[in-house]
């Protein structure tokens, strides 16, 4: 079972402030991963504070892929965390890596790899903006954690069905118009960068969740 917390998106229920980006949580009953730091960091902090978060226990952080609304974050969360393991793209900005190399652990990602128990990286997708999702594979189905999914969701889905049955999706769809392929899912959580959004909600009204900061998902 891992516990997923959203903390910052482009919506967010009551008592929480919208901004442009992403960052989740995964709780695993063993450690605590930071997936994307939104744009700003400081109200990144602040939202992990109003839920009970407490960043220096974050032992993993995945940065999706390099754009300015999944990565602002970073030096406020490697601030309050230094020695903390950082993933990323490997085609990530060489000067971006040696920056983190200075507060962190660098782990370059090309190929899939598991980044913590049942949690593994799809590697890096895509050509034009290159970008990892997350497989979420809790034994009896896989979840998919994505930043803005610009590599498409064949080509993530693709990935993501070696794992096993695709139980769910959350994250930004950004303009993908492949539902077909969210069809059999049970969970469509749809958030920040997500064109699609009402167009998805009206095709399958029954399985989608609206991600905003202070979502939490129990994912089985
Ligand atoms: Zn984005
Ligand atoms: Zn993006």
């Amino acid at each position: 079972m891992f516990r997923l917390t959203v903390i910052y998106d482009n919506k967010a229920s009551q008592g929480f402030t919208e901004s442009w980006g992403f960052a989740a949580l995964i709780e695993t009953s063993s450690e605590t991963l930071l997936f994307d730091t939104g744009w700003d960091g400081p109200l990144l902090l602040r939202h992990m504070k109003s839920l009970n978060i407490d960043p220096v226990n974050i032992r993993k952080l995945i940065i999706s892929h390099q754009h300015w609304d999944h990565i602002g974050g970073l030096p406020e969360v490697l601030q309050v965390n230094p020695g903390l393991e950082v993933y990323v793209p490997a085609s990530l900005s060489e000067n971006l890596k040696k920056e983190i190399e200075k507060r962190a652990s660098l782990i370059e990602i090309k190929e899939p790899i598991e980044i913590s128990q049942g949690i593994n990286s799809t590697g890096e997708l895509g050509d034009k903006v290159k970008e990892q999702a997350l497989v979420l594979d809790t034994g009896n189905g896989c979840y998919v954690l994505t930043g803005c999914a610009h590599p498409g969701l064949a080509e993530i889905l693709d990935t993501v069905s070696r794992y096993g049955k695709v139980k769910g999706i959350i994250g930004g769809l950004h303009d993908n118009e492949e539902f077909e392929r969210l069809r059999r899912m049970e969970l469509i959580a749809a958030g920040h960068c997500t064109t699609h959004r009402e167009r998805i909600k009206q095709i399958f009204p029954t399985k989608f969740i609206e991600i905003e900061v202070g979502l939490r998902l129990e994912l089985k």
